[in-house]
């Protein structure tokens, strides 16, 4: 009791939740309004239309209470059915969740994996569809957080519109900061979460719906109940959603994306391709390895290798501890191979160079020379 707690501004540097700028903070404690309402319904006709512009798309879009992966969930039972043969492709951590999802709910899944740190083969997966008969649907990630890849997905889905299957991407950690014309790469459905490059904090998921995925969804027989696109839309119709929405999520939502129109989505793309590049040039000044493949690494998220002799966990506390830097670990079999900085969102060089000057500090202190 009466102890002092001094604090320290945070350098949150993870890939989400994401830094949330003091305006769309602000705006999270206004008092609550029917969410039935003409204030709500303005709100949520508003914050679809903008979305559609940040996803490129034309599609209907809609907006889910929900993590990312709730949105990853509603993606496969709203479009598929027991039984269905699904290629799931993946290079990662959340590429294995979505084929877990497609799994659980009884599709039949044929998995192509590849190994972390490398984007999937477009090739690859064309021969596999050519090989394997009656996929109706692929399961791909663009951007996989786990390792700090970004896949091509202008390339996997040219290749996969050739056989004429339905493309669900999980773009949660890419699109609004990461190039991802929804539409012009023919993506049916693509989900995201407003904890990641929007600068929101957790709470809302979307989706977009294409007309393929509509049709998909009138035949698609994986129960479904909250996720149902079909009771979102006719909810939206009213200004509404089924069930109670995180409102106060959707104003830090209309705040956010306030900054986003402002800054333009070219800028906030070239502000992303260019912190990537400063970040993984940074790692490398500092003699440190990178996870990714080069041509694949990822502008949202850096992995680094953790250097031999060093314990990650230590490095990860000191960093917190002593320099106020919150950086990830590597997930399952990765933790103590790769640790990972998060740029998504509210991210500047500034925030980078708050974590390259710790590491600076911290790396020599436990042993490493560089
Ligand atoms: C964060 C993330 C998820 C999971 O999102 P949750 O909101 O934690 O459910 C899924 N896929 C990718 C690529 C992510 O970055």
């Amino acid at each position: 009791m009466g102890a002092v707690v001094e604090k320290k501004a945070i350098n949150l540097r993870i890939p989400g939740p994401t830094p949330v700028p003091p305006h769309v903070l602000e705006a999270m404690s206004r008092p609550m309004i029917n969410h039935r309402g003409p204030q709500f319904a303005q709100m949520i006709a508003e914050l679809t239309e903008k979305l559609k512009e940040f996803f490129q798309t034309k599609n209907d879009v809609v907006i889910l209470t929900a993590a990312g992966t709730g949105a990853m969930e509603a993606a496969v039972v709203n479009t598929l059915s027991p039984g269905d043969k699904v290629l799931a492709v993946s290079i990662g951590a959340f590429g294995d969740r979505f084929a877990e999802i497609a799994e659980v709910f009884g599709a039949d899944v044929v998995r192509l994996d590849f190994p972390p740190g490398q984007a999937a083969d477009p090739e690859a997966i064309g021969e596999k569809l050519a090989t394997t008969s009656g996929i109706k649907a692929l399961l791909v990630t663009h951007n996989e957080t786990s390792t700090g890849v970004t896949n091509d997905l202008a390339a996997i889905s040219r290749v996969a519109r050739q056989f004429n299957v339905l493309i669900l991407a999980d773009a949660i950690s890419s699109i609004g900061a990461i190039d991802l014309p929804v539409d012009e790469w023919g993506i049916d459905v693509m989900v995201t979460a407003s904890q990641k490059g929007w600068m929101v904090p957790p709470g809302l998921a979307m989706a977009s719906v294409s007309p393929k995925a509509w049709e998909a969804h009138r035949v698609a027989k994986m129960p479904r109940y909250y996720w149902d696109f079909s009771k979102a839309m006719s909810y939206l119709a009213r200004g509404q959603t089924p069930w109670t929405p995180a409102v106060s999520v959707f104003f830090a939502f209309m705040e956010a994306l306030k900054s986003m129109n402002k800054e333009g989505l070219a800028n906030i793309i070239a502000r992303h391709k260019r912190v990537g590049q400063y970040t993984r040039a940074g790692i490398r000044a500092l003699g440190l390895e990178l996870f990714a493949d080069e041509k694949h690494a990822s502008d949202t998220v850096t992995a680094v290798k953790v250097p031999p002799g060093v314990a990650s966990k230590e490095l990860l506390k000191r960093m917190r501890e002593e320099h106020g830097v919150v950086l990830s670990g590597g997930q399952l079999q990765l933790a103590n191979v790769i640790f990972r900085i998060g740029h998504l969102g509210h991210v500047t060089e500034a925030d980078i160079d708050g974590v390259l000057n710790a590491l600076k500090v911290v790396l020599p202190q436990m042993g490493f020379q560089g």
